[in-house]
């Protein structure tokens, strides 16, 4: 390969501006108001006289894409980020959450993590691609989107319905997995998200005759919510190893210690022994990722404690493993309930189709194991299964694979900063992510 004389820490001097520039600019969704994050970035991106289209979903907001065109019609290669965030507590914050600061090597704001920061990194190869003239084999494509964290209806999902040249994407690169470090500092292994769960939301309603408090009877709706919902708490759906989650497991047992990973090389065989089923699903991530789950999360009932309701009702955040039908599923829920008053009725979330995980053998899951090796030689990388949603769904469900990756190197606590308060990304990560995507492209895409 090439060896371009790169100077990095210059690159991450230029990306660190950029980042204070954008993080200051508040898309807090809702409302959103990307247009201005979508103009800035454009700007850069014209400087270097890098094509882009800017569109407007809806007032105010705003989708960006930059193409840098290839000499062949290979299937293009999309970096996709979104620019809104979620909102803050600012009282919460010990610094300003829009202020663009910098403390300590780390620059602080909501969305440095998710995803600021990483929109930058891929934003600066799309600079050094132009500013090299690295031939292109396919078309690179950076693709800045609205309304992700507000479901991405305006975002990635309007864009495939307005450029049906990014439904012919070859892989695409999104947000996600990381590289998970050691309390010590040391690398644990890179983790690539293949799949997340489906969303699959509903409500439950009862029905009954109201009344007065002091006479209770058996048509009573509240009644026959609980004696519904006592029913569905007590199931436990069954333990499904996809998989995906079993390379995942079967992986984490080449880098954690011994003790802690008993029977993870097949984990499928030792969750046959209940005990090693207790251990594993007291820990609610693993637990989420071998199983459909039924959380209740809202409960409305009555108006006054001395009247009885006409109607009670409970709503469902449940997440389906990829491949689980949602209908079939629904179908399930009624049996355990056993009640045919009760109404299940499907919120506008609940997606019925299984979306398949993106396969591990696509050129840009290899990509990031090729460079991964160079980078820490020996480390592990793992697939992974997002227990939430983000927009790679859209992607994956009309059979784009799509890899959810930042190459930053995070501590579990830097993870928990997502959507948290004091939100930030040490400079040397936002230097390392620009020159880790930039050899991405040069991997995927050189000609
Ligand atoms: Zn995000």
């Amino acid at each position: 390969m090439t060896n371009y004389h790169i100077d990095w820490q210059g690159v991450r001097d230029e990306a660190t501006a950029i980042l204070q520039n954008y993080i200051r600019i508040n898309t807090t969704n809702p409302p959103g108001n990307e247009m201005e994050a979508a103009r800035y970035l454009q700007g850069i991106l014209h400087k270097e006289d890098i094509e882009t289209v800017l569109y407007e979903p809806a007032s105010n907001r705003a989708n960006l894409m930059a193409v840098i065109a290839g000499q062949t019609r290979e299937k293009p290669f999309i970096l996709l980020n979104h620019m809104d965030v979620v909102p803050v507590e600012q009282d919460k914050w010990d610094l300003d959450p829009f202020g663009g600061i910098i403390k300590d090597g780390y620059l602080y704001g909501r969305g440095a993590i998710d995803m600021k920061a990483k929109g930058v990194a891929e934003l600066m190869a799309m600079l050094l691609v132009k500013r090299y003239k690295l031939p292109l084999k396919r078309d690179v494509i950076f693709l800045a989107t609205a309304d992700e964290e507000v479901g991405g209806k305006l975002g990635v999902k309007w864009m495939l319905g307005k450029k049906p040249h990014l439904r012919e994407a070859g892989c695409v690169l999104n947000e996600g997995g990381c590289i998970l470090v050691k309390a010590n500092g040391d690398l644990d292994h890179y983790e690539v998200a293949t799949a997340q769960k489906v969303v699959a939301q509903f409500t439950l309603t009862a029905r009954g005759r109201s009344g007065h408090g002091s006479m209770p009877h058996p048509d009573s709706a509240t009644v026959k919510l609980i004696r519904a919902l006592n029913r569905l708490v007590a199931w436990e759906p069954p333990i499904t190893i996809i998989p995906l989650v079993k390379e995942y497991f079967a992986r984490l047992a080449q880098v954690r210690p011994a003790q802690e990973t008993q029977g993870y090389e097949d984990i499928e065989a030792a969750l046959h022994d209940p005990s090693v089923a207790r251990e594993l699903t007291a820990n609610a991530q693993y637990n989420a990722m071998i199983r459909n789950t039924v959380t209740p999360t809202m409960l409305k009932a009555g108006q006054k404690i001395n009247v009885i309701p006409s109607a009670a009702q409970a709503a469902f955040d449940c997440r389906l493993l990829p491949g689980t039908s949602g209908d079939a599923f629904f179908t399930h829920l009624k049996d355990v309930i056993g009640d045919p008053e009760i109404e299940l009725t499907p919120l506008p979330e609940f997606e019925s189709t299984p979306i398949p995980p993106s396969p591990v053998d696509n050129e840009l899951y290899t990509a990031i194991a090729r460079v991964a090796e160079r980078k820490d030689p020996g480390s592990v990388v793992t697939p992974f299964l997002i227990t939430g949603a983000t927009d790679s769904r859209f992607f994956r469900e009309i059979g784009v694979p799509c890899y959810d990756f930042s190459p930053f190197r995070l501590h579990q606590e830097d993870h928990q900063l997502v959507h948290g308060h004091n939100e930030r990304i040490s400079l040397e990560n936002l230097g390392f992510a620009s020159e880790f995507i930039f050899d991405l492209v040069r991997e995927v895409a050189a000609g």
